[in-house]
């Protein structure tokens, strides 16, 4: 038991450190900190703002990619448009030429017939077979001659339509009488008298090599999905990517029917596949085909995606650092509001602090708060102290007062420390104060204080019970103790010159703990009937309880 214990004991005492002197108690689990909370807000603008970036892009991109899809199929199918339009007067003025030369002549010199076919199909290669059909439906010449029906009638529903419209005429897409799919056109023959003598017919070989694929290629699947198809005025496939469909009929399709209409421009469509594309039209005005030139929408997200990424790829590292820097500035920021409130926290909690050093911050307010806040701190506990002192102490010896010695008898003999109690009364005293005066019966008080305290140990507790009678606690202390401390007291006081210069003497009872008494109540009444049986049996003495 040492007397740091005590005095340690003794603060617990007086303050009540568990709720704070200030009644404060923190539910710090429920509270969120200054710097998380910062953080966190830091955090999430700027993932926000990455986002908003981001969305803003990918809507953006998504719009520019479209558009340019767009103008470029459709660009693409009014070239294409343009070009088959110029091949189909090419044609067409072929097969007039040729026609116009024959029926000028014999139309029975097969030779000649021959050899004019021949050079027209090989000359231009715009037709697969050509051929020469007389008024009566009958195949005067064909080439080349492997078709083999000269000699022939027609059979065909589109040839015989050809005959009889006696113009300029072109098939949709039909099966011809050699089982090949084609499309067949033809020019009216009228001799010099202007009489209809029939027509000549060019094929197309929709399925096989033919004047389309070699303009087009026979392959128009681009790399990244994206074709092109030539549609009939009655919608059907005549050219296509996938050769299975050429022949298909295609006018389900909403950009078919408006390329049919005459119209021209771009769309989003599905296909009967399901498969969405942008889609660019253009119609062929001189014999009502159309073309579209389409590319799948995903291969357009694709490509989004692919952009969206490279933007997160740029933009991700500067906002990491962003972030780091922004979290690093919010929790420097809130250090100093964080070091105070943990301070304030410490004292409403009944600690007692030690203030930091005051450090500058480089935020005003901060500054402003730290220093104001930590002046105020220290002077709070500045007179905190003061008024704890005030309150254990005796204003004028400056000893430990009647409260306190009370509080401290109390707490040993609660706790079983045994120790012995001294109860001094100066004799007389009355007589002193009505002689010479409160004021130097107050000196003699004070003098008395002095003699108390440097006569006892260091261990020892001086205190002023009341008036003349003071009293001192000796942790410890046996009897004997307690009795060699008294005298010295006594002696001391007796022969030590006082304020008054006169003999002034004290008395002094003393009891032990717990060998005289249990509790402290009993303890002091027990010195303080030895102190009275002092006085009684003629003062300046020390008397120890029975
Ligand atoms: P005894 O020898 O029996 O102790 O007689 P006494 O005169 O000392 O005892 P008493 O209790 O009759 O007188 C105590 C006096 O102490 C009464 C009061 O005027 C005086 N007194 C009490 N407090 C103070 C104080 O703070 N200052 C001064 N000067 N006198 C005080
Ligand atoms: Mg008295
Ligand atoms: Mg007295």
């Amino acid at each position: 038991m040492s007397k740091m214990k005590w005095e340690l004991n003794l603060e617990n005492k007086e303050g009540d450190t568990m709720s704070g002197p200030f009644g404060i108690r923190c539910a710090e689990k429920n509270k969120i900190s200054l710097a998380t909370l910062l953080t966190g807000l830091v955090s999430l603008s700027v993932a926000l703002t990455l986002t908003i970036l981001l969305l803003a892009s990918y809507h953006s991109n998504k719009q520019s990619l479209f558009e340019t899809t767009f103008a470029l199929n459709y660009s693409a199918a009014t070239k294409m448009s343009h070009s088959i339009d110029s091949l189909f007067q090419s044609m067409r003025a072929g097969l007039a030429y040729t026609g116009a030369r024959l029926s000028a002549g014999d139309l029975s010199d097969t030779q000649e017939i021959q050899r004019q076919l021949e050079a027209l199909r090989l000359g231009s290669h715009y037709f697969n077979s050509i051929a020469i059909v007389d008024e009566t439906g009958l195949v005067r010449g064909v080439d080349p001659p492997s078709v083999g029906t000269t000699g022939m009638h027609i059979v065909t529903a589109a040839t015989k339509e050809a005959l009889a419209v006696k113009k300029s005429y072109i098939s949709k897409p039909y099966n011809s009488a050699t089982g090949r799919l084609v499309v067949f056109m033809s020019e009216p023959l009228f001799d010099k008298d202007g009489i209809y003598r029939g027509y000549i017919g060019g094929s197309l070989y929709l399925q096989e090599n033919n004047i389309l694929n070699m303009m087009f290629g026979m392959h128009n699947l681009n790399s990244d999905g994206s074709y092109f198809y030539i549609v009939s005025s009655s919608g059907h496939l005549l050219f296509h990517p996938d050769k299975s469909r050429i022949g298909e009929d295609g006018s389900a399709n909403l950009v078919v029917q408006k390329v049919l209409r005459g119209e021209s421009g771009y769309d989003q469509v599905t296909n009967s596949q399901g498969i969405t594309f942008l889609s660019g039209y253009s119609p062929v005005l001189e014999n009502g085909w159309g073309v579209v030139v389409q590319s799948p929408i995903n291969v357009v997200y694709d490509e989004l995606n692919r952009n969206i990424r490279t933007i997160l790829l740029y933009t991700l590292a500067p906002f990491v650092v962003l972030m780091i820097t922004a979290i690093w500035l919010a929790r420097r920021l809130a250090r100093p509001f964080v070091s105070l409130a943990n301070l304030a926290g410490r004292l409403g909690r009944g600690e007692r602090i030690v203030l930091p050093e005051v450090k500058h911050h480089w935020n005003r307010e901060a500054d402003l708060l730290t220093q104001t806040i930590t002046l105020a701190l220290n002077d709070l506990q500045k007179q905190t102290a003061q008024l704890t002192h005030a309150a254990m102490t005796d204003s004028l010896t400056g000893l430990t007062n009647r409260r306190t010695f009370e509080s401290i008898m109390t707490q040993w003999t609660e706790e079983q420390h045994p120790f012995a109690l001294i109860v001094m009364d100066i004799d007389r005293f009355k007589s002193i104060n009505d002689t010479y005066g409160h004021q130097a019966g107050d000196e003699v008080l004070k003098h008395l204080a002095r003699v108390v305290t440097s006569s006892v140990g260091p261990h020892d507790i001086c205190c002023r019970y009341g008036g003349e009678e003071f009293v001192v606690l000796l942790p410890l202390a046996t009897v004997p103790e307690a009795l060699t401390t008294a005298e010295r007291v006594r002696t001391a006081f007796e022969t030590r010159e006082n304020p008054l210069g006169i003999p002034i003497t004290v008395s002094s009872g003393i009891a032990h703990y717990p060998s005289h008494a249990e509790s402290a109540d009993m303890l002091f009444q027990r010195a303080d009937h030895a102190l009275y049986r002092a006085k009684e049996s003629g003062k300046n003495r020390t008397i120890v309880a029975d």
